[in-house]
């Protein structure tokens, strides 16, 4: 047969959901406790509502308390620290996420180091980062996207130890830990990153290539060795007069010409799109492992 295997990751975050919801009910069942969400949004932003709004539905659905704290675009730092720090000290709150990007009034990283690094489900706080990086340590909690990218190829039976990889992108939130999270599965991975020479023969060289850049289709056909596994993480639209919106949306990689020399290739949307709620659920549910099993918090166990 011609052509990559189709790595359907819409599939995959239901199947994943799924498998959650029946930990959640086993949790209930066993320690008389649901996990719980707290998703801190401020300011009014069209995107970020509609990932709250997804986030918040994902987590209801699973059979997780969703707790909503939204707060205006002109809400002080002091107010939304003070939010994270009771959503912090609340022990009925498992896990605490506060939507990016913040108002440009608000020092984000001074709200990413306030957040419990227990409770810490995106997986941002500097220490949980520190840990990702270093051998012999575990973070509490792994940023979702690059997760999601991770089990993508896990789930697909994708080998990752001795293989090489190649990173295009090395944002705080996707490139960088996605790179050490293939470091800690024992590949071999480069960065490919906006000063780079001659991106093309790096990516070619790679047995599983993770796109990204945030720029639409870079990645062509010619660049990828036959065979490889291709996740394209990039979210970009595009013109197309053949649509009444006027646009579509692509990926980094160039997906007509990739599918016919990768050997296992996601598509754009419905790929790496739905995993990265999947674990912020997986997250969630793992802190509250966490505290559950500690034996005095079991009620019938
Ligand atoms: P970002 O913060 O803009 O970072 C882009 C990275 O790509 C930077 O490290 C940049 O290099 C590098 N880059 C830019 N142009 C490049 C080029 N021509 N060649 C090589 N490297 C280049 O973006 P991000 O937040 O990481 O997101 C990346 C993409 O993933 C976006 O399309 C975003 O929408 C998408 N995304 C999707 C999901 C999801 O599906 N759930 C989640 C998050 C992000 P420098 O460091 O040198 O500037």
């Amino acid at each position: 047969a011609e052509g990559a295997v189709l790595i359907d990751g819409k599939a995959i975050a239901n199947t994943i959901h799924q498998e959650i919801a029946q930990e959640v009910t086993y949790l209930w069942n066993n320690y008389g406790r649901v996990p719980s969400l707290a998703v801190v949004i401020v300011g009014d932003r069209k995107d970020s509502q509609t990932y709250v709004r997804m986030k918040r539905k994902a987590c209801t659905e699973v059979g997780m308390k969703s707790i909503s704290v939204d707060l205006p675009a002109d809400a002080s730092e002091e107010t939304i620290l003070d939010h994270v720090m009771e959503l912090n000290a609340d022990p009925e709150v498992i896990g605490v996420l506060v939507q990016l990007p913040l108002p440009k009034h608000v020092n984000e990283e001074r709200v990413l180091n306030a957040i419990s690094i227990e409770k810490d489900v995106d997986g941002f706080h500097p220490l949980n980062i520190g840990k990702l990086c270093m051998k012999g340590r575990e973070p509490l909690f792994v940023p979702c996207t690059p997760k999601g990218c991770i089990e993508l190829l896990i789930r697909m039976g994708i080998p990752l130890k001795g293989k090489r990889a190649v990173v295009v992108g090395r944002s705080n939130i996707v490139g960088m830990p996605v790179a050490m999270l293939l470091n800690k599965l024992d590949a071999s991975v480069s960065i490919v990153h906006s000063n780079t020479a001659d991106p093309k023969s790096i990516v070619k060289e790679a047995d599983i290539i993770i796109a990204a850049a945030g720029q639409a289709q870079m990645v062509k056909g010619d660049w990828i060795k036959r065979g490889a596994a291709v996740i394209d993480v990039g979210t970009n639209y595009i013109p197309d007069s053949t649509k009444k919106s006027g646009h579509r949306l692509v990926g980094d990689v160039d997906f007509a010409e990739a599918k016919k020399v990768a050997g296992y290739i996601t598509p754009v949307p419905g790929g790496v799109g739905p995993m990265t709620i999947a674990m912020l659920l997986k997250n969630t549910l793992e802190g509250a492992k966490r505290v559950f099993l500690q034996p005095e918090n079991a009620v019938n166990a």
